[in-house]
């Protein structure tokens, strides 16, 4: 029930959502004044065509688009020191991402180290970005991470193997066009993997110690979404992406405001160590964790067994709830059926540098904000779980 005070809550990102609506990028862009956006995206997306019609556009309407298209999966430092480097030698006055979470978090960066300088390591930390970036535009590709209305952006430090996030208000583009054409030429394992990461992002918005009424009402909406039109969406049906897209974008301003919990603590370390795929991290991690937080939130929990199963949310005699209980359970079907693997080990991970995963998990801003206090000893139990692939009622 919300009795709290809640922070000030506010998404200032001008979103456009319809099936062809990307070309509107141009306008965007053109209004905010810049006349040379570099467009930013990876070889995937350049690849799957997605961006001629977007080039023609900005064209059309009088710009001179550059473009780097050398994004790399879990960004790092000189990813980003690269496009920044494109965009400055074409004196680039706008950016544009085009891509998944990976395109969007570089361009937001480059867009910074364009204006202000530096390495991506002198913003490391909340709101060290000193003002304004240039004018920045996003079109999400994916179906997960939401990063087109969230503040933050998730870079690779290769030396230390570790993924630091920078968070700052400037990082939010001014406009955002979610279009589920873009999505159509997705390979089935991201729109599983990224709708995953979509509702890990729902459902640690939403179980956290931050957790906020504004926030529940998009992560209760997200999770129903994802829930219900997952399968599909895997299965190819066009619409059943929109709606995952739509989804990923309300759970990422829910996490915007209230943070996520132990399973981004402990999925970054894994994109490090073993450049796991961020949303398949989250996947497979989140039913482990579901098992170990469910004790100290079990009326959410019960709530979130319920979209999963249709089942009764009361809580059962002695306030305890076998909704809550059974919720790690739904959520293992529900990536079985998407093809997420049970464990990590066939995703190349091994226990053998476990003290480090560990310690770097106790390193995320997350750690705090999950609603159970995490334990290490306990934290590393989950890690050889989720490993093996071993349920806790194995
Ligand atoms: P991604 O951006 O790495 O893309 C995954 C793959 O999908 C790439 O190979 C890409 O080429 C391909 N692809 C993307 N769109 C396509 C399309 N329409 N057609 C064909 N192929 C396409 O994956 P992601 O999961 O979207 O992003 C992961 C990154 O986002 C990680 O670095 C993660 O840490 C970060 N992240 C950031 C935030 C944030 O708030 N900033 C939140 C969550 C995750």
């Amino acid at each position: 029930m919300a009795t709290g005070t809640y922070p000030c809550f506010s998404s200032p990102v001008r979103l456009t959502f319809g099936r062809g609506c990307s070309p509107g990028v141009a306008a965007a862009l053109r209004e905010a004044g810049a006349r040379r956006p570099l467009v930013v995206a990876d070889p995937g997306v350049a690849a799957a065509g997605l961006l001629p019609p977007l080039l023609a556009a900005l064209e059309n309407a009088g710009l001179a688009p550059q473009r780097f298209t050398h994004v790399v999966p879990n960004p790092d430092i000189a990813c980003v020191m690269a496009a920044a480097q494109v965009g400055r030698a074409a004196e680039c006055d706008g950016v544009l991402a085009v891509g998944g979470g990976s395109a969007m978090d570089t361009a937001k960066v480059a867009g910074a180290l364009l204006r202000y300088g530096g390495t991506p390591l002198d913003y490391d930390g909340v709101e060290h970005i000193p003002g304004p970036l240039p004018p920045f535009v996003c079109v999400p590709t994916t179906c997960g991470t939401g990063s087109e209305v969230t503040a933050n952006a998730v870079i690779t430090d290769l030396e230390r193997r570790f993924k630091f996030t920078i968070r700052s208000e400037h990082l939010l583009p001014r406009a955002a066009f979610l279009d589920p054409a873009l999505l159509d030429s997705l390979p089935t394992t991201i729109v599983a993997a990224t709708g995953m990461d979509a509702l890990t992002h729902a459902i640690e918005a939403f179980t956290n110690r931050t957790w906020q009424p504004f926030a529940d009402a998009l992560a209760r909406e997200a999770m129903r979404l994802i829930v219900a039109h997952a399968r599909d969406a895997v299965r190819g049906d066009p619409d059943g992406r929109a709606v995952l897209l739509l989804a990923s974008t309300l759970a990422g301003i829910a996490l915007s405001h209230c943070g996520q919990g132990l399973v981004h603590a402990m999925s970054a370390p894994l994109g490090g160590w073993f450049g796991v795929p961020h949303g398949v991290a989250n996947a497979v991690l989140l039913p482990y964790v579901t098992e170990y937080n469910w004790v100290s939130v079990p009326e959410r929990y019960a709530e979130i067994d319920a979209l999963l199963e249709g089942a009764d949310s009361s809580p059962g005699p002695g306030g305890e709830s076998s909704g809550a209980q059974r919720s790690a359970v739904a959520l293992r079907r529900l990536n079985r059926d998407l093809g997420i693997p049970e464990g990590l080990a066939g995703l190349g991970v091994t226990e053998a540098p476990l003290e480090r995963l560990v310690e770097d998990t106790f390193r995320s801003r997350n750690i705090p904000l999950n609603p159970r206090p995490p334990e290490r000893a306990a934290v590393g139990e989950i890690f050889r779980r989720a490993i093996r692939g071993a349920p806790l009622d194995t």
